[in-house]
């Protein structure tokens, strides 16, 4: 198969979706980027970017914009629930003339990879959702929910952990696997002037609260606490269980009282994997991101590894004139890394479950892997 490919179409306009079109249109390419939300529909609330983000988002052209608008945190204070700091975790780890890890709101994160990607010519639709797609050795023929068609050479896949492109790339369910987390995300109030540049990781016996900063006066708040697999969270009952969650802590009492409200967005989801035996490609279909490897979020890997999936396989696509060569080049760079980070992901939430005490060994060797080129 000769690598002619001029157009592509994207499903999911996410971090991996996002940053694929933009690494695809760098390389000259038409791409059509189909996000099946509205263009106004809620991001969520924060994302950590440790240093190894870095030099995706300088590749990605965005590196300044998302600095200008997170907050970068040069130490982590893991403490016990009495407040006594345990442990400071220098945020610093690949280089000390850099800041440290940088925390941004999702909607900013996204509106600075829109900006960029529509800058460079990317068709972005909304509301646009994937219901089926056929493809033969010419290109691929993608349907849509609105009864629409679209056509291009190669279709994208970057739909997340409940990816249907995968799915039907596969011709299976591939079923996600509990890893026996349960995570709130709770969007907080910062008074002001309590700014630092640290993030706070509090331990209780079964449940661990990290606290990070995202502008001068707001920020969010996980609780990351194991729940059987039938757990179910209603909307309406989060704020009580968030607040029960809290009450064993004694650091900075008043904060964490006052830090969010009865009507606070909390998002409850259960702490989910992926992991593929198959191939991450087909004739003309590809996928990346979540769709491909969704891990435990204990590395906060899961960014950093979908915007190095949609810049690797710009660069491959580019490199060789074979499309089928490229997206297996594509496949044999990104799965033993990406497989890596998910299985140390995983080992580090297991451990947090158990209470054993080898996270730091676990840290220090994503750390090592992620010094590697991608
Ligand atoms: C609790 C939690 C905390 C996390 N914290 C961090 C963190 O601090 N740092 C970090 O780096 N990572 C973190 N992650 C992981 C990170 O959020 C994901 O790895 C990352 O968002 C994956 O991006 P993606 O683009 O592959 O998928 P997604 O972000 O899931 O995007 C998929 C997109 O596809 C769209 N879509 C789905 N189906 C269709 C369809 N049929 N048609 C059209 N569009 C469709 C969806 O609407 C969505 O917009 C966390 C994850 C969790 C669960």
């Amino acid at each position: 198969m000769s690598n002619t490919i001029e157009n592509v179409i994207i499903i999911g306009a996410g971090i991996g979706g996002l940053s694929a079109a933009i690494s695809l249109r760098k390389i000259g390419l038409q791409v059509t980027l189909c996000e099946g939300s509205a263009h106004d529909a809620p991001a969520g609330t924060g994302i950590t970017q440790p240093q190894n983000t870095f030099k995706v988002l300088k590749d990605l052209g965005v590196y300044e914009e998302c600095l200008e608008q997170g907050v970068q945190l040069d130490s982590m204070h893991i403490l016990n629930k009495e407040g006594r700091v345990l442990l400071e975790v220098n945020q610093k780890f690949l280089n000390e003339d850099l800041p440290g890890r940088n925390s941004i709101w999702r909607s900013s994160l996204n509106d600075i990879l829109l900006t960029k990607a529509l800058s460079l010519g990317v068709t972005m639709q909304w509301n646009k959702k994937l219901k089926t797609y056929e493809e033969n050795e010419h290109g691929v023929t993608v349907y849509f929910e609105d009864d629409t068609i679209l056509e291009a050479d190669l279709l994208v896949g970057f739909d997340g952990i409940r990816s249907k492109v995968r799915n039907m790339m596969l011709q299976r369910e591939v079923q996600s696997s509990y890893l026996g987390m349960g995570s709130w995300r709770v969007p907080i109030e910062f008074p002001a002037g309590t700014l630092t540049t640290t993030s706070y990781m509090l331990l209780n016996e079964d449940n661990k609260v990290g606290i990070f900063p995202l502008t001068a006066t707001d920020g969010y708040m996980f609780i990351l606490k194991p729940v059987d697999e039938d757990y179910r969270d209603p909307k309406e009952q989060r704020y009580d269980t968030v607040r029960n969650m809290l009450e064993p802590f004694q650091w900075k009492k008043d904060f964490l009282n006052n830090c969010f409200q009865p009507d606070s967005p909390i998002l409850f989801n259960m702490i989910r994997q992926v992991v593929l035996k198959e191939k991450w490609y087909s004739q003309r279909v590809v996928i990346g991101g979540d769709a491909a490897h969704a891990s435990a979020p204990n590395l906060a890997q899961g960014a950093a590894m979908a915007i190095e999936d949609a810049i690797v396989l710009a660069e491959e696509i580019d490199q060789h004139h074979s499309l089928s060569e490229a997206l297996s080049a594509y496949y044999d760079r990104r799965y033993p890394r990406a497989r890596e980070v998910q299985r140390l992901s995983e080992e580090l939430l297991i451990n947090e479950m158990s209470g054993k005490s080898s996270q730091q060994e676990i840290i220090q060797q994503c750390d090592a892997l992620l010094e590697r080129a991608y």
